[in-house]
C-alpha cells in the first residue's frame, strides 16, 4: 500500500512519517537547513507477515505543488495533515482538491499537534476540518486527532493504517506495465536508477522496457520493490529500476517507463474538462496553461473544442508527450498560479486536423464514457465504423490478450489503412464491398467508353475512404 501525506507547510507531515517509520524524509541539505520539505521523501513501514506500507512525504509549500502532484500519483491512501493550532490553511484546501481530482481512492484526515492546544480548540479544529472536507468527495473521511510529540492518538492511526493495508483493493497487475518516474539518479555499480510508483502491470529483472515519450529501450538490470531486493514489482508498489542502456541525464521526473507494446506519443492530446471549485474561466477561454500530468509538469496551449461551457479541449505541447486515456490531469493558470481546471485524457493521439469536427466530438463523447470494451463497441458502431487497432491499444494500454478477446466477440473485417491495421464490423465491410461493386457497375453504365474509374473517383460513394 502506498500512502502520501498532504497538507499545509509546517503542519507536521514529515514529523508524522518520521514517528511512524523512523525515517527522516527531509534528506536534502537545503531541506535540513530550512527545516522544510522541498522535494518528495520516501519511507517504508515494514509489517510482520504483511505487505510493507510505503510513505511518500510531499512538500506543503505552495511553491512546490508540482512536486506534490508528482508524489500523489497512483497512491492508495492520502493522509491530510492539519495542525490543530492553525486549522485548515490555503494548501490544506489546495492539496485536498488535488487529491480529489487526481483520483486518490481514500483519505484519512489527521489533526496534528493537539498537544499544543486546549481540548476546546481541538474540538473546534475538528469542526473546521470537517467543514472543509464536506466541500468535496472526502466529506465522510475519518478525522484522527493526534500528537507526534507525545504519541497521543498515534495508536489509532497505526491501527487504521494496518486495517487499510488489509482491505486495500487489489491493483491491475494483469494490465501492461507502466511507471511514472519521480526520481532518476546514478548509483555506483548499478548505473542509472529510476524510481516511481507502478501504476499498472508488473516488471521483472531482465525485462525490456521503453522510456516514453522518447521510445528508447533499456533492460532492467536489477530492481527493488517497496525498498527491498526483489525479482519483480507489481502495481501498487514503489519501485526502483536499475536500467542497462541509459546513462546520466537520459531519464528525468515526468518520463514514463512502460512495456514494449504500442504506446501513445503526440504533440496534442484531447481532454475532458471538469470545473474546479472557484476555478476561474481559463478553461472556457483557452490560452497558455500549466499541466500536471503523471509526474510531469508541462506548459501547453489549451483550445476549447466547443463554444459555450466546453467539455472537450485540445492541449498542444511544444514537444511530444505520452499520456493514456483516463489519466487524470490538472490545469494551472500560469498568470495567477491557481488551479484552473481538472480533467481526464480522452485521446492521447488525436488527428491533427478537424479537432472540433462533428465526427471528432462524437468520438470524444464515446471516449468520455465507459470501459475499454464499451468504447471499442461504440467506436466500431459509430458512423465511420473504422477502428485503428494500434491507436486503440496504445490509448487504453491494452494487453494483447485483451485486444484479441475484444476482437473475438463479434465478426470483424481487418484491413490496412495508411499502413495501420484497422477493423470494421463485418456487416459494414460487406455493405461497402456491395457499394463498391455497384459504384463500378454504375460507372461503366455511365461511361461506356472508359476502361474504368480511378480509385479517387470512387471515394464519394464510399466515404470515408478506405485505401
Ligand atoms: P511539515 O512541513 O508538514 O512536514 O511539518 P514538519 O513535520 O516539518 O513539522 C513542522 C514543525 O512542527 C516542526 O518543528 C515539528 O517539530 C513540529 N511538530 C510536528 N508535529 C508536531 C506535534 O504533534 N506536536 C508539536 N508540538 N509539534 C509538532
Ligand atoms: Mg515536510
Amino acid at each position: 500500500m502506498i500512502v502520501a501525506t498532504a497538507g499545509h507547510v509546517d503542519h507536521g507531515k514529515t514529523t508524522l512519517v518520521r514517528v511512524l517509520t523512523g525515517v527522516d524524509t527531509d534528506r536534502l541539505p537545503e531541506e535540513k537547513r530550512r527545516g522544510m520539505s522541498i522535494d518528495l521523501g520516501f519511507a517504508y513501514l515494514r509489517r510482520a507477515g504483511g505487505e510493507a506500507v510505503a510513505f511518500v512525504d510531499v512538500p506543503g509549500h505552495e511553491r512546490f505543488v508540482r512536486n506534490m502532484t508528482a508524489g500523489v500519483q497512483g497512491i492508495d491512501l492520502a493522509l491530510l495533515v492539519v495542525a490543530a493550532d492553525d486549522g485548515p490553511m490555503p494548501q490544506t484546501r489546495e492539496h485536498l482538491e488535488i487529491l480529489e481530482q487526481l483520483g486518490a481512492p481514500r483519505l484519512i484526515a489527521v489533526l496534528s499537534k493537539i498537544d499544543r492546544v486546549s481540548p476546546e480548540r481541538t474540538i473546534e479544529a475538528i469542526a473546521e476540518l470537517r467543514s472543509v472536507l464536506a466541500e468535496g468527495r472526502f466529506g465522510e473521511a475519518e478525522i484522527l486527532p493526534l500528537s507526534s510529540l507525545t504519541g497521543e492518538g498515534m495508536e489509532a492511526l497505526r491501527a487504521r493504517l494496518a486495517a487499510c493495508t488489509e482491505d486495500s483493493p487489489p491493483r491491475h497487475s494483469t494490465q501492461r506495465f507502466r511507471l511514472h518516474v519521480d526520481r532518476a539518479f546514478i548509483i555506483d555499480g548499478h548505473g542509472l536508477v529510476a524510481t516511481g510508483t507502478v501504476i499498472s502491470g508488473t516488471v521483472a529483472m531482465g525485462d525490456e522496457v521503453q522510456l516514453l515519450p522518447s521510445g528508447r529501450t533499456a533492460r532492467v538490470r536489477s530492481l527493488r520493490a517497496n525498498d527491498g531486493e526483489a525479482a519483480r514489482a507489481a502495481a501498487g508498489q514503489r519501485c526502483a529500476l536499475a536500467l542497462h542502456g541509459f546513462s546520466r541525464g537520459d531519464v528525468a521526473r515526468g518520463d514514463v517507463l512502460a512495456d514494449l507494446g504500442p504506446a501513445p506519443r503526440s504533440h496534442y492530446i484531447d481532454v475532458l474538462l471538469e470545473p474546479l471549485r472557484g476555478g476561474g474561466r481559463v478553461a472556457a477561454r483557452g490560452g497558455q496553461v500549466g499541466v500536471h500530468l503523471g509526474t510531469a509538469h508541462l506548459a501547453a496551449r489549451l483550445t476549447p473544442l466547443e463554444r459555450d461551457a466546453p467539455r472537450f479541449a485540445r492541449l498542444s505541447f511544444t514537444r511530444e508527450i505520452s499520456a493514456w486515456r483516463g489519466d487524470r490531469l490538472l490545469l494551472r493558470d500560469p498568470g495567477s498560479g491557481r488551479l484552473a481546471a481538472a480533467g481526464a485524457v480522452l485521446d492521447p493521439m488525436p488527428p491533427q486536423r478537424g479537432a472540433a469536427s462533428t465526427q471528432r466530438l462524437a468520438t470524444l463523447a464515446v471516449l468520455a464514457e465507459g470501459s475499454a470494451e464499451q468504447c471499442f463497441d461504440a467506436l466500431l458502431g459509430a458512423q465511420s465504423g473504422m477502428l485503428d487497432v494500434d491507436w486503440f491499444a496504445a490509448c487504453f494500454h491494452l494487453p494483447p490478450a485483451e485486444l484479441r478477446r475484444l476482437e473475438g466477440v463479434r465478426p470483424l473485417a481487418a484491413f490496412a489503412q495508411r499502413g495501420a491495421r484497422h477493423l470494421m464490423p463485418e456487416a459494414a465491410w460487406r455493405a461497402r464491398c456491395d457499394a463498391l461493386e455497384r459504384a463500378v457497375a454504375d460507372w461503366h453504365v455511365e461511361n461506356p467508353d472508359s476502361i474504368g474509374p480511378r480509385p479517387a473517383q470512387l471515394d464519394a460513394p464510399l466515404a470515408p475512404a478506405i485505401d
